[in-house]
């Protein structure tokens, strides 16, 4: 990894294996025919709910990646591979995934291959325009998913944290996409209770209105959550599960418009993992590589078989390898607390 200084902090490029094991870049396999491809961390907007803290105003970031476009199509094609094909690459990231200026090329390259099926994104549309559009169209992509948290112009600028972020401009080309091109559109608006309860629906309606919604559904409202070093909405809670969905039902009683689906109507199904190396409580050597996207995160690559881990326990020496225990291991992403140095 070599860095250079995006904004306040390093960008480090990533190169080669392994990219399995760590939730900021890399591939993600939760068990289905869906695999989360994560090739940058970079956004250009500071939502001010953003659940990882992303973009220029970010306070608790202290690193940036983004991932050699090689390097990540070799690690999706293994897992693919591995699940038989039937696969969908979505590209989703904790950050934008159109900063990645390999994209298309990604994009073409994850086309090509037979155990790949369909490749989407997701973005909030800050960074689309009719070439990159054009672009994406022909290397293949085919969906999008467009996260858009209202329809009015100001109110997008204060939800997006960015003043030139231009919600008609966005509306417009997401128009196109759905008019002019192959790719199907899928609008995700995030719901903030008290904040934008109108808008949403204003956001569903458009969505269906403009023909969002071509072969996968057209439209989810997304609950608005907390994470640990997310950005918080003052004042808002998020809503109980439960309420959520009491909630959900009644506004698709009312619109008539659905906004909830089963994972059948998303093509979705569930599939053997690809195998975990290690489990919750080993204890391995793990070297570390640089530090973590996160204050107080480190990354490291458990020695044995090659596999990312995010490691805390205090100040560490990058190039030092320490005995590591695994404290999470959900879904293979591995979080591991210092033992010792070895
Ligand atoms: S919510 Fe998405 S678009 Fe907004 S700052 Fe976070 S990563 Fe960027």
């Amino acid at each position: 990894m070599i860095g250079i200084v995006w904004g306040n902090r390093p960008l480090y490029f990533v190169n080669g294996a392994p990219l399995y094991g760590y939730i900021g870049f890399g591939v993600i396999d939760r068990g289905t025919n869906v695999l989360q491809v994560r090739p940058t961390t970079l956004c250009p907007l500071n939502c001010i709910f953003c659940s990882v803290d992303a973009g220029p105003h970010s306070r608790n970031r202290q690193a940036e990646f983004m991932v050699d476009p090689d390097s990540i199509y070799e690690a999706t094609l293994e897992i693919a591979r591995f699940k038989g094909g039937g696969v969908e690459a979505l590209i989703d990231t904790v950050g934008d995934p159109l900063t990645y200026p390999y994209i298309t090329y990604l994009v073409k390259k994850l086309k090509r291959n037979p155990y790949i099926s369909s490749i989407a994104l997701e973005t909030h549309g800050a960074l689309l325009s009719h070439r990159l559009i054009d672009e994406l169209d022909e290397a293949g992509l085919d969906r999008i998913n467009l996260s858009i948290d209202t329809l009015d112009n100001n109110k997008a600028k204060i939800l997006q944290g960015t003043k030139w972020f231009n919600i008609d401009k966005v509306k417009k080309l997401a128009e196109y996409i759905v008019k002019e091109t192959n790719i199907d559109l899928h609008v995700t608006p995030v719901w903030i209770p008290g904040i934008n309860d109108d808008d949403v629906i204003e956001v569903v309606k458009w969505a269906y209105r403009i023909g969002a919604g071509k072969k996968w559904p057209p439209a989810t409202i997304q609950r608005y959550n907390i994470h640990k070093y997310g950005r918080k909405v003052a004042g808002v809670k998020p809503l109980k599960w439960s309420v959520f969905w009491r909630k959900i039902r009644e506004i698709e009683k009312t619109t008539g418009l659905r906004v909830s689906w089963e994972m059948h109507e998303w093509k979705m199904e569930k599939r053997k993992r690809y195998p975990c190396p290690y489990r919750k409580n080993n204890v391995a050597a793990v070297k570390i590589i640089s530090p973590g996207l996160f204050r107080g995160e480190y990354i490291g690559v458990v020695a044995k078989k090659e596999w990312l881990i995010t490691v805390y326990g205090g100040r560490k020496e990058i190039g030092h390898t320490y005995y590591v225990k695994i404290i999470n291991d959900k879904d293979c992403l591995l979080i591991g607390k210092i033992m010792g140095e070895i």
